[in-house]
């Protein structure tokens, strides 16, 4: 039996979300993109204070209802509490933005097992922990989307981040499990793994070894926040609803 087509929408309105590390970069920009589609957003930082200016961007662009939490995601009792407080307040969860992420660079034979775990307990084991104490609401909301910010590197490995590739490909593999077992629930979990996106993360990178990553990206041009929560937007709307368990590159071809 064939349904007549209807056009896909992209309004958030009545949605609530949360985007973890929304203090700056790509998460700001997901919770600004989020916000001006309509969704109720809760934005996370590890510091008091520290998405103020999110919220002024959030209200800028004439957004809906925005609310600012602490919360450091590798932190389980910080986790719960920030599960507590969004579900109190909202009284669901409807779209999950994991977006909090660290890097601790250096080469594998100085790499400290310091660095190897801060990165790990952020990137892979912080996502397992806001998912954690989620799912089960979402899974009740039916209609639900979870997406991971991964990395290219999660795919390409890159020499110097051995704890951040091993994260971000931890990343997809856990994502995809997720997506399996929440698909009958209606919940969709997807990766977004960007490219080079000019950031504060970014902005530590040497020139030099700037101008050489510029050279391999096809697009001409380093990508900015905004392409990310352009990504971020499309995977949270009705459009995507069919999308489910996939890593979606966003790098200007860099990595194609
Ligand atoms: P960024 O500018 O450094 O921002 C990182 C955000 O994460 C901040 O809001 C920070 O919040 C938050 N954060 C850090 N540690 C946290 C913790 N333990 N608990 C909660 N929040 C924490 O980075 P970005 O470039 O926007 O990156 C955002 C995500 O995209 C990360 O997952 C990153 O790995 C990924 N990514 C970035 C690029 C890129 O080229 N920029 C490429 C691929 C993937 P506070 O400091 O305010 O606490």
């Amino acid at each position: 039996m064939s349904t007549s087509p209807s056009a896909p929408t992209f309004s958030l309105a009545g949605k609530a979300a949360l985007v973890t590390g929304a203090s700056r970069g790509i998460g700001r920009a997901i919770a600004v993109a989020l916000a001006g589609a309509g969704a109720e957003v809760f934005c996370t930082s590890t510091k008091a204070g520290g998405c103020a200016d999110t919220l002024l961007a959030i209200a800028a662009a004439g957004g809906a209802k925005a609310h600012a939490l602490v919360c450091d995601v590798a932190s389980p009792d910080q986790v719960e509490q920030l599960a507590k407080t969004v579900l109190e307040q909202a009284g669901k969860l409807d779209l999950l933005i994991n977006n909090a992420g660290i890097t601790r660079d250096g080469l594998f034979l100085r790499m400290s097992t310091d660095d190897f775990d801060q990165v790990i307990g952020t990137n892979l084991r912080g996502v397992f922990l806001v998912c954690k104490a989620f799912a089960r609401s979402m899974a009740k909301t039916r209609g639900g989307r979870i997406v991971n910010i991964g990395s290219v590197v999660g795919i390409s490995g890159n020499a110097g981040q051995a704890n951040y590739a091993a994260a971000k490909a931890g990343l997809c593999g856990f994502s995809k499990s997720l997506a399996q077992e929440l698909a009958g629930r209606g919940v969709t979990v997807n990766v977004i793994a960007p490219g080079f996106i000019a950031t504060d993360m970014t902005a530590a990178i040497p020139e030099e070894a700037q101008k050489t990553m510029l050279g391999s990206i096809p697009a001409g041009r380093f990508g900015e926040p905004k392409d990310i929560a352009a990504a971020a937007l499309f995977l949270c709307s009705d459009a995507a609803s069919y999308i489910t368990g996939q890593t979606l590159v966003v790098d200007g071809g860099m990595t194609m």
